[in-house]
């Protein structure tokens, strides 16, 4: 007897995505199913490129389908359509960028423990993933971007009164330190900091993206404020040092995310020890302690990325591409930190929806 469609997508109703908690068919992942005579092709779209379950779902696919009498072999080809902010928020009057499909803000207690390196590896990863990714340089106070980025050579430009975003490492970018003079320093009253903020984020020419990432100033200021009345947030990212005078600064940033009522995605320890050039170990700042504080927290944890001359060299060289290229102990780091965070905004879109940006001051 040949094996029939029905029996296979029976079989698939037994296969759960391991994060959504539900099972493909019923999700919609499964795109296409053909059978010639024992040979099964399967294509199951995920919901962001990054899936940090890939392996897991295709072999549960296989040993779910392999399983059926008559059936030889069974081939998973994987595609990805980022899950999105839901249709009436998105399409709606007030979402200044309805082309965006997932906004993540990125932001620490302090300045200094890498906030904007990891922003920047962040996108690039989700864009070597394969997503369309934006990159918003929110620190309008100390914009590190033209640096890490290696934008020195770059001059910006616009187009019907939009700025035009760089292209380069495979994203699309803007940074007030490009729209400024390098050399003054930035000055913004809470109004202006708003209008700089806003003028960033609705005048660049972002058009259809899979994600954006914001690189918000250290701290507990103005601009997160302004980025929570203005933009429809996937959540937030909390970036912490080890240590436990750090901890206490991300401790603040995540209550502050809270009172805004952005869902905090969770909290990447950087810095976490120093891997020497003998390739040794040392736990400097007291590794562990972000997870620590993130499971205190009740937030998720996306994973550590150690302290490592290559990142350091490759920031100031603005090559963030070669984190992914050389060093693979580094390379792994920051590919699981990204497909973590890739995996919290699908659960947190899938599971209720994004935040409406309203807020109450009082
Ligand atoms: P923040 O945005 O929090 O102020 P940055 O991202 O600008 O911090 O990082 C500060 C400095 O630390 C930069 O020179 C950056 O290259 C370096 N740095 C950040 N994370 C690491 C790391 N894990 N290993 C080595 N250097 C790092």
């Amino acid at each position: 007897m040949s094996v029939t469609k029905d029996q296979i997508y029976d079989r698939l109703r037994t296969v759960n995505d391991p994060e959504l908690h539900r099972d493909l068919v019923t999700l919609n992942m499964v795109k296409s199913v053909a059978v010639c005579e024992g040979l099964v092709s399967i294509t199951v779209e995920l919901t962001t490129p990054a899936c940090p379950l890939k392996d897991k779902i295709q072999q549960d696919v296989q040993a779910a389908v392999g399983a059926i009498d008559g059936v030889t072999e069974v081939r998973v080809e994987f595609t990805a359509n980022v899950a999105q902010a839901s249709p009436q928020q998105r399409a709606s009057e007030s979402n200044p960028l309805p082309g965006v499909k997932q906004i993540i803000a990125v932001g620490a207690g302090k300045g200094g423990v890498g906030k904007s390196t990891i922003a920047v590896n962040l996108a690039v990863g989700l864009a070597r993933a394969g997503a369309s990714v934006g990159l918003m340089d929110g620190d309008i106070y100390g914009p590190s971007l033209p640096t890490l980025l290696g934008l020195d050579g770059e001059n910006p430009t616009t187009r019907d009164k939009l700025i035009q975003p760089f292209e380069v490492h495979g994203i699309k970018t803007m940074t007030i330190g490009k729209l400024v003079d390098p050399d003054k320093p930035l000055i913004w009253r809470g109004p202006m900091a708003h209008g700089a903020f806003r003028q960033l984020a609705t005048q660049t020419e972002w058009g259809e993206l899979d994600y954006l990432i914001i690189d918000l100033p250290p701290g507990t200021g103005d601009v997160p404020l302004t980025m929570s009345q203005l933009l429809p947030l996937a959540g937030a990212v909390v970036v912490c040092t080890p240590q436990k005078v750090a901890q206490d600064d991300a401790r603040r940033a995540v209550a502050m995310f809270r009172q805004l009522q952005i869902e905090v995605l969770g909290v990447v320890e950087n810095m976490s020890y120093f891997i020497g050039d003998d390739g040794k170990e040392y736990d400097i700042f007291g590794r562990g302690g972000a997870e620590m504080m993130a499971r205190e927290l009740a937030v998720p944890y996306l994973g550590d990325v150690p302290i490592t001359t290559a990142l350091r060299a490759n920031s100031d060289a603005g090559d963030p591409i070669a984190n992914f290229t050389g060093d693979p102990t580094l390379a792994d780091h920051l590919e699981s930190v990204v497909k973590a965070l890739a995996g919290q905004v699908s659960i947190h879109t899938l599971g209720g929806g994004l935040v409406q940006p309203t807020i109450s001051v009082s």
